[in-house]
């Protein structure tokens, strides 16, 4: 069962949230998947939000780490969790390893602004690594097959053509196949090694589609910083519509602490600092300034 209770302040809707794992498998390499038992959340989360996750009973890490939604699950036709991905880099990743079913999770969510919606026309996700977390539920938000949020977006239009490029550096690290294989979404795969599916970078794939006789109306993307700013700058030259959901490292995820700052451009050309937790982290790609 999960226990509930509002967040103070800056992100209304986001809650404290007991959840309790359900399952744990590998995914690929050092790649899990979790499954938690928290019908709130489920109920409101939308594709591109994100959640902070924490153990209970330790203050070593001290705080939550952010995961972005990867999809819901329903029972009794009622969403009543969340799957999420990781990769295990570092101390909340390695102790999230050893998660089995029945441990309790502390949560607080939903965070973030999401995707906007996927439109007419053909889009284009483009993912590297674990950034393909991301792109299962808005593909299947895009293609009808399952609904998001409270009230749920009414989507009237839907894309004509759905692609998902998806770069990692080896065959091994591939992961979510099995879910991402559905009907209507064209799944191209890149490897750096050339294990699997085009041999080099996923901005291959990107430049590919952009030269065929179906280019992408608009791109969604997250991944590794550089793959980010490579994507950014393939679509600001070629004038394809853009959104970079950014990992950068975050310690409260509900806008008090500033660690999140990333560098935006305003309206009248000037810059500032924008919170990535509460003002993305989805961002238009020309708002963007990539420090190097
Ligand atoms: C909005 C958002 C969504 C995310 N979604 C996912 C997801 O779905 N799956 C997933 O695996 N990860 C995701 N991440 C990254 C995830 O939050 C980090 O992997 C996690 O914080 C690592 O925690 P840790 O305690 O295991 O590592 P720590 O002990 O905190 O750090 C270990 C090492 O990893 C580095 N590190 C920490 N955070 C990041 C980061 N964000 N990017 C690159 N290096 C980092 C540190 O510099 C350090 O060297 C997301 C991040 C954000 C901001």
């Amino acid at each position: 069962m999960s226990a509930e209770a509002s967040l103070p302040g800056l992100v209304p809707s986001a809650q404290q949230i007991s959840a309790v794992v359900v399952e744990q498998e590998t995914m690929a390499t050092n790649t899990y998947r979790l499954r938690l038992r928290c019908p709130e959340l489920a109920r409101q989360i939308r594709p591109g939000q994100f959640f902070m996750v924490k153990e209970p009973g330790t203050n070593d890490p001290l705080l939550g780490r952010p995961f972005a939604l990867f999809d819901i699950w329903d029972e009794n036709g009622e969403p009543a969790g969340i799957d999420f991905g990781y990769v295990a880099i570092g101390k909340l990743t390695h102790l999230m390893t050893h998660w089995s079913p029945g441990d309790p999770v502390q949560l607080w969510g939903p965070l973030g602004n999401g995707f906007p919606e996927p439109g007419d026309g053909h889009l284009m996700m483009v993912a590297g690594g674990i950034g393909q977390t991301p792109f299962l539920a808005v593909a299947r938000e895009a293609l009808g097959l399952k609904t998001y949020g409270r009230p749920a977006r009414p989507l009237d239009v839907r894309p004509s053509k759905l692609t998902l490029a998806y770069g990692v550096r080896s065959r091994e690290f591939l992961a979510g196949i099995e879910q991402f294989t559905m009907d209507g979404l064209d799944l191209q795969i890149a490897t750096d090694d050339g294990t699997a599916g085009h041999h080099g970078f996923v901005t291959q794939l990107l430049q590919n589609a952009i030269q065929s006789e179906t280019p992408p109306d608009k791109v969604f993307c997250c991944g590794p910083e550089p793959m980010m700013e490579a994507v950014q700058k393939i679509c600001l030259r070629e004038n394809v519509a853009c959104w970079l959901s950014l990992e950068s490292p975050m310690a409260c995820g509900f806008g008090a602490c500033f660690s999140c700052v990333v560098p935006v451009r305003q309206e009248d050309g000037s810059w500032d600092y924008k919170r990535s937790c509460v003002e993305g982290p989805v961002f238009p790609a020309e708002r963007l300034i990539f420090e190097d």
